[in-house]
């Protein structure tokens, strides 16, 4: 007989741990994604931004045969960060970024998916959102599209919804979950721009752009296939730059002022756009535990939601999927001891990555200027003596066999001095 594992939340997390168990023999997986099936339907803009993804993440996906080619083939690959002010300087990075588009990086998951396993064993359903569980009889409701909601039972539930998951809020009312929810003090626009015609005017094809003004208001532009350059514009809660414009060119007017050599790049449509789509807001998640019983189990966003400072959140999800697979094979596949070994081994690097992601990056420029300088001595004393000197907090996390929760300790310093001099 198969075990019945019900996955709600059809993010990155979620359909790569699909892949996983249906790479045994014994499970049957229902999914259950609130949205569209994007390989039928398109996303809206608004829901996206660029992933990039970083060995952690990769080594994640290599394991699924076909999947991390077939991803880094519809990808652009970044070997450096042009930072603009007045001037543009490039910093070349020490090693290539994997970058996509979140919607494009789910797609590419689910073709694959479709693709190659089982489907007898694998049932998807879009559309159809989870709006409560009954963990007495192991059932949860889902609304379908009409409205009409369905009652499925499941022997495992996996909670893959985000941040905003409704199962973890489930297991803090009734179960004693502890977890505290809290909003990133800063908001974010999606920016869809396209290169210029003009050569002289194009920005590099193979390094993210970025630009911070001096109310720390950010734009972020990654290279994408076709010549898009998609990203992010970020601005502090209280200081949002579009909250007065009334048209494009109040939109045209801030860009070239603010960020003239990415102006270029934005189109009358994509201005009309930007007025009138929503602001994102960044939710940070830090639970006690990632399990209730043998049955519910919560991975990715769900379990640890982190801010993008670092870019980590979906390397992390991905990675809680290899990390729950060997935990698996470790215990033979027994939910029962399965389950809170996997809570044991990830939370402390959960609540590591949470702290490395609200604090590693500073805000205030002289200590941007600090934390160039710092990373370029340790870059260089690592070369000199590696085993005397690790290297600095963001050439670590580019290593995938060393665990946030080491990262954080050997960064420890440099994280207590921004918590006291950053904020
Ligand atoms: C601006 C920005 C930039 C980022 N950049 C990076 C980066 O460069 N690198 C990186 O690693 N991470 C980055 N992240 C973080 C990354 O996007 C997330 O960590 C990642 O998407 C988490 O994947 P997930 O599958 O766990 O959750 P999600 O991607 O949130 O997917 C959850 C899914 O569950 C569905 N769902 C939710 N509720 C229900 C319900 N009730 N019923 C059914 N379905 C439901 C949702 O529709 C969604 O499809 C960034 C985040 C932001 C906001």
């Amino acid at each position: 007989m198969w075990k019945k594992v019900v996955i709600i939340g059809a993010g990155p997390t979620g359909l790569l741990l699909a892949h996983y168990l249906l790479r045994r023999e014994q499970y049957q997986v229902e999914i259950y994604e609130r949205r569209d099936d994007p390989l039928r339907k398109e996303f809206e803009a608004e829901r996206t931004f660029p992933i990039n993804l970083q060995e952690r993440g990769r080594k994640a996906l290599r394991k699924i045969e076909g999947l991390e080619n077939a991803i880094t083939e519809e990808s652009v690959w970044i070997y450096g960060t042009n930072s603009h002010s007045k001037k543009s300087r490039r910093i070349p990075r020490k090693q290539p970024l994997v970058c996509l588009d979140r919607n494009q990086l789910v797609k590419l998951i689910l073709q694959h998916l479709e693709k190659t396993v089982d489907s007898n064993r694998l049932k998807l359903s879009f559309n159809s959102k989870l709006i409560s569980l009954d963990d007495t009889k192991n059932t949860v409701n889902i609304e379908v599209e009409n409205g009409e909601v369905l009652t499925v039972n499941y022997d495992r539930l996996v909670a893959a919804d985000g941040a905003r998951s409704r199962i973890r809020q489930h297991l803090v009312n009734k179960k004693g979950l502890e977890s505290e929810v809290s909003y990133v003090p800063e908001d974010y626009k999606s920016v869809f721009f396209q290169q210029p015609s003009n050569p002289d005017l194009q920005l590099d094809r193979d390094t993210i752009h970025a630009q911070t003004l001096k109310d720390r208001t950010r734009m972020l532009l990654v290279p994408q296939p076709e010549d898009q350059l998609n990203g992010v514009i970020v601005f502090d809660t209280k200081n949002n730059p579009f909250e007065n414009f009334s048209s494009q060119a109040d939109v045209f007017e801030f860009m070239k002022t603010n960020f003239p050599f990415f102006s270029p790049c934005l189109s009358g449509e994509e201005a009309e756009a930007l007025l009138e789509r929503p602001i994102g807001k960044v939710l940070t998640v830090r639970c006690d535990r990632f399990h209730e019983d043998s049955k519910i189990l919560m991975l990715g966003d769900a379990a640890h939601a982190v801010s993008p400072s670092l870019g980590q959140g979906c390397n992390a999800g991905l990675e809680d999927v290899l990390i729950f697979d060997q935990v698996l094979d470790q215990y033979q596949d027994n939910w029962e001891k399965t389950l809170p070994a996997f809570s044991e081994k990830r939370v402390p690097d959960a609540h590591a990555l949470k702290e490395l992601s609200d604090y590693a990056f500073p805000r205030r420029k002289i200590l941007v200027a600090e934390l160039f300088l710092r990373l370029k001595i340790k870059r260089f004393l690592n070369r000199l003596f590696p085993n005397l000197f690790k290297p600095f907090v963001f050439d670590l996390l580019l290593d995938s066999n060393i665990s946030y929760r080491e990262i954080l300790q050997a960064n420890q310093g440099w994280i207590n001095r921004l918590k006291k001099a950053d904020r």
